[in-house]
């Protein structure tokens, strides 16, 4: 698949954040299951690592910053909306509960939001852009 125009990027982040292939836009691009991944986009064909085995470096860098955000803004709303007397016992539960479920709630994000951030700081070339890109998995 070839692009004639590759995205901006705030259209790479958007796409990642809605979990979709930051080529293409195709919304199941690299999941068939909230765990179930797959190499290549089903749309594209384009292959999420670049040529990087260290992708997954990223997706979870990616997962452990929107993790915290989520942290951050629990403790945030709990906070503004209870004060001035915090119940610090389920404020600490539901805070507790944000920091476990976040990286399987951000999963399946986090890797279409690496890989826009990645395709935006590592732009593609010419052959990359026209689809010639192999054997890289
Ligand atoms: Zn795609």
């Amino acid at each position: 698949m070839s692009f004639d125009r590759f995205p901006g990027f705030w259209v790479l982040l958007a796409r990642g954040l809605t979990r979709r292939c930051p080529w293409c836009a195709d919304r199941r691009a690299y999941f068939t299951g909230w765990f179930a991944r797959q190499d290549r986009c089903r749309r594209c064909r384009h292959p999420y690592r670049r040529g990087d085995d260290a992708f997954e470096l990223g997706a979870t860098t990616a997962n452990i910053i929107l993790t915290f955000l989520a942290v951050l803004v629990a403790i945030l709303v709990a906070v503004l909306v209870t004060l001035p007397d915090i119940p610090t016992v389920p404020v600490v539960i539901i805070v507790s509960a944000v920091a476990i479920l976040g990286p399987v709630v951000w999963y399946p994000i986090s890797f279409t939001l690496w890989q826009a951030v990645d395709l935006f700081m590592r732009a593609p070339d010419a052959d990359e852009l026209a689809g010639r890109i192999d054997g890289e998995l």
